[in-house]
């Protein structure tokens, strides 16, 4: 097994979401250290290093083919700071003049720290999964709570542009949940508050589970709005 290839399920060669202000590609690697009841994305949980279907190059090609109106690359998952291989993935991706948005849970600060020293990563996506002291029972998973506060405090600090994200699940978070929160990120400069995707297969009781309507989205946003820069509604 080469430990330092990043294992990538799956190629997207055209995003207008992914990467605020770009058109960019994405890709999806395995492997993923929680177990949210609403990942969109389980077949990607377990590392799959061997079976991984597109190839490293596969994607260094690509992304030469189309540089020039697709300017960014979204690492995301699973959760991609779990890979050793990261640092030299980015590093190509990068020489060919593009730039990386990582998408992370924030449970690697260290792997993130050192991708800011490197000067390898423009734009960080992390998801806050809870109010920190319900991670986790919402990710059903052993946390390392100290590294997500870490992660916390590094993007806050400035370096690299950023933005905190939320997945709204109802029966799971409801507003106060979100405006704590809010009270934990204030002042940070980008809120995003997403919608579920799909429903989630480690737990049936989330499978007859509706999104929350537009109106109560829309008074959640409202809710927790003041605390930030801007705040934005993904859905
Ligand atoms: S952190 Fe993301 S990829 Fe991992 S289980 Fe949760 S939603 Fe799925």
């Amino acid at each position: 097994m080469n430990r330092l290839r990043v294992p990538i399920a799956r190629l997207l060669k055209l995003s207008l979401r992914d990467y605020p202000g770009k058109l960019c590609s994405k890709v999806y690697v395995y492997g993923c250290n929680f177990r949210c009841p609403y990942c969109p994305d389980t077949d990607l949980i377990h590392n799959q290093q061997e079976g991984s279907k597109v190839l490293e190059s596969d994607v260094y090609d690509h992304l030469y083919r189309v540089r020039g109106y697709v300017t960014g690359l979204c690492i995301g998952g699973g959760e991609p700071t779990l890979h050793n291989g990261l640092l030299g993935f980015i590093y190509r991706v990068k020489s060919l003049g593009h730039d990386v948005k990582l998408d992370t849970n924030g449970t690697r600060y260290k792997r993130i720290e050192k991708l800011m020293e490197e000067r390898l990563i423009d734009y960080v996506s992390m998801e806050i999964k809870a109010p920190l002291e319900r991670y986790p029972e919402i990710v059903m998973s052993k946390v390392d709570m100290d590294s997500v506060r870490q992660s916390i405090r590094l993007l806050r600090r400035g370096g690299v542009d950023h933005e905190f994200t939320v997945t709204m699940i109802p029966g799971l978070l409801d507003g106060a949940d979100l405006e704590e929160i809010a009270q934990y990120l204030i002042g940070s400069k980008r809120f995003v508050l997403q919608q579920l995707t799909l429903p989630g297969r480690h737990c049936p009781e989330l499978e007859d589970v509706d999104r929350y309507s537009l109106n109560e989205v829309r008074a959640f946003r409202d809710r927790v709005a003041p605390y930030f820069g801007s705040c934005e509604l993904r859905i």
